[in-house]
């Protein structure tokens, strides 16, 4: 989304308000980019309305580009949709029943393990695990397998058996073995069906989980939104765990998942390995999804740091190549304000990728010390138009700022070329390679 984003806020920028043309133009883009990211189509429709609807009646914070406006609305509508805060499970519940759902290959044997891991090491839980996949021999001892790596007790399930009985009997053990979690490893199915539904639904009146967490495989995208609907609608579940999130997968599944159960997003698998589940963030889901977290960040740092009205002349200055060395220096004290010039040069959108090419920009606190000297010991007229800088005025300025002539012919050197460079930049031509400092 970000390098969409980028062609957009080159072309709104300069616009005051945000209107119906450029939004829609700007919207267009972010649809594009959800479907990218995998987000059902019908999601995506009703989302970006939501956006569009809000973003017209809405007045553009003075601090905000009219893009950087709408990357705004549509991070916070992204949230809303996700859910504002981490949630998990109801620890009040002891032992506390939690039943995997899921099609087969998802992820759930894979994940009753990891979570009964991150249950013993972030809450001293007891997980007791029963492989409840009667169909196939393989899943069973595959659990049984994880359980005794791990070193958890795990119900002796065999193919013969119901599997609505072994969860009942399951559940007893459990209780028997001091144990303060049971999580019930159930049958997938490559499709949805109504066998296994039946089974499932008989399990929920069985037992009665206080958790019912869908396991969909983030990578299937658009399927996964239909088949948790399904889930949903027949067993009403508690929470949805979204696995191979540690594959190139944008995440986009999460916001249709969402969206079309209303349930929330619990966990995410970040790998095969039984310690890799995490909690699920929205709000880092939400800059996963779009794509654009160093833009959010500057909205962020901007709003607190950043004099709306101050900035806006700047960028006028800069447009119109009125920058000058007093400029010059107010950017620098906010260069020290808010860490190193290369994080806010990483901040601004379009400089993700020339900061890359750049490498390392360094601007060390004594040289940024050494360069407000010579700009400070220049006249009023001086810093507002440097080509008066005569031989006599830069040995006058050298003297009175400590420094040799070389360093201020340097100076003013590196000044010029930075300010034809940032004119090409806001003009959003092809960047040139940035002038090093003096020093
Ligand atoms: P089940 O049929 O739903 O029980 O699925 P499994 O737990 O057997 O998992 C199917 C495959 O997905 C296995 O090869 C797992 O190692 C793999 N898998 C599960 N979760 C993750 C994950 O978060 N990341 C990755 N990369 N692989 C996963
Ligand atoms: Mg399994």
């Amino acid at each position: 989304l970000q390098d969409r984003l980028e062609g957009v806020f080159k072309k709104i920028r300069g616009h005051a308000r945000l209107d119906e043309t450029n939004v829609q133009e700007a919207l267009r883009e972010v649809r594009l980019a959800l479907l990218e990211a995998d987000v059902n189509f019908k999601v995506v429709k009703a989302f970006t309305e939501r956006v569009r609807e809000r973003a017209l009646g809405q007045d553009v914070l003075k601090s905000l580009t009219p893009g950087q406006m709408v990357v705004k609305i549509v991070h916070e509508e992204v949230l809303a949709l996700l859910g504002g805060e981490a949630q998990t499970l109801d620890f009040r519940q002891k032992p506390l029943i939690v039943m995997m759902t899921g099609l087969q290959g998802s992820g759930k044997t894979t994940t009753t393990s990891k979570l009964a891991l991150w249950l013993r090491r972030h809450h001293k839980r007891k997980p007791y695990l029963v492989p409840a996949d009667v169909y196939r021999p393989a899943a069973i001892d595959q659990l049984h397998k994880l359980a005794s790596q791990l070193d958890f007790p795990a119900h002796p399930s065999t193919t013969g058996q119901n599997p609505v009985d072994i969860c009942r009997e399951a559940v007893e053990e459990a209780a028997r073995q001091g144990c303060d979690v049971v999580i019930l490893d159930t049958a997938g199915r490559l499709h949805i069906d109504e066998p296994l539904m039946e089974e499932l639904k008989a399990i929920k009146a069985a037992v009665n989980p206080h958790e019912i967490l869908f396991v969909a495989d983030a990578m299937t995208g658009q399927d996964a939104v239909t088949v948790a609907g399904s889930f949903n609608e027949r067993l009403d579940i508690t929470g949805v765990v979204l696995t191979k999130m540690d594959g190139d997968a944008r995440g986009g599944a999460a916001l249709s998942i969402k969206e079309v159960t209303g349930k929330p997003i619990k966990f995410v698998g970040m790998g095969e390995k039984a310690s890799d589940l995490e909690i699920f963030h929205p709000d880092r889901a939400a800059s996963r999804i779009l794509g654009m977290g160093d833009i959010l960040s500057l909205i962020e740092k901007a709003q607190e740091e950043f004099d709306a009205t101050e900035a806006a002349e700047m960028e006028r200055k800069l447009r119109q190549a009125q920058f000058t060395l007093d400029d010059f220096r107010t950017q620098m004290r906010r260069v020290k304000k808010l860490g190193s010039l290369e994080s806010i040069l990483k901040m601004i959108p379009g400089m993700g990728k020339i900061t890359k090419q750049l490498g390392e920009v360094q601007m060390p606190e004594k040289e940024m010390a050494r360069l407000e000297a010579i700009i400070g010991s220049m006249t009023k007229n001086e810093r507002l138009e440097p080509k008066i800088i005569n031989d006599s005025r830069k040995r006058r300025i050298a003297k009175g700022s400590g420094v040799q002539v070389g360093d201020v012919t340097a100076l003013l050197k590196n000044f010029e070329q930075m300010r034809m460079m940032m004119q090409r930049m806001m003009g959003g031509g092809k960047m040139p390679k940035m002038p090093s400092m003096p020093g």
